[in-house]
């Protein structure tokens, strides 16, 4: 075997071996961080909105269609679909907290949330429209005061980004 053939081999193993131990480091990387909370970011921006252990189930029966999925390593998280007054669907999930902006007026027109008033809310750092917050306006005093509905649409998955940018958030730190 010449001397060049046998430094190409070298490489080549060079690299399988670089390829196998970085393959090992991000599964397992992968794999820890599904234990941990996530959040849910703006699709937008990467901004925190909200974790997903604070997401709760508010079912509707305006809502036309239900389903549930794994959402931020939380499992059975209830997603329903909405259609709004212009024909636009959303999948809307349901939070006690959030880090959202308020926008607008309070509304009562077409919400989706029964004795619910509704209030446009937005990304606090880029703006873009995130869902909405809901305030109880019945007379039953068991039921949440309020909560979040966020468009499933307009975030990210904590885990779903770092897949994008192929740099587990671990490294940075
Ligand atoms: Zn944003």
């Amino acid at each position: 075997m010449s001397a060049s053939m046998k430094a190409i081999l070298h490489q080549i193993l060079h690299y399988l071996v670089l390829f196998l131990s970085v393959y090992t480091l991000v599964h397992n990387v992968h794999c820890i961080t599904e234990d941990i909370t996530d959040y849910l970011l703006c699709r937008k921006c990467g901004h925190e909105i909200a974790r997903g252990t604070d997401l709760t189930s508010m079912p509707s029966k305006l809502a036309h269609r239900q389903r549930n999925d794994t959402i931020s390593g939380v499992k059975d998280v209830l997603i329903q679909l909405f259609q709004n007054p212009h024909g636009l669907y959303f999948e809307v999930v349901t939070t006690q907290e959030a880090d959202v902006q308020p926008t607008g007026e309070y509304s009562n027109i077409q919400t989706w949330f029964l004795d619910y008033m509704w209030q446009l809310v937005a990304c606090p750092r880029c703006g873009t429209h995130l869902g909405w917050l809901y305030s109880y306006v019945g007379l039953e005093s068991q039921k949440p005061k309020s909560f979040i509905g966020l468009i499933l649409q307009n975030l990210l998955e904590d885990i779903e980004s770092q897949t994008i940018i192929h740099i587990p958030k671990t490294y940075g730190s």
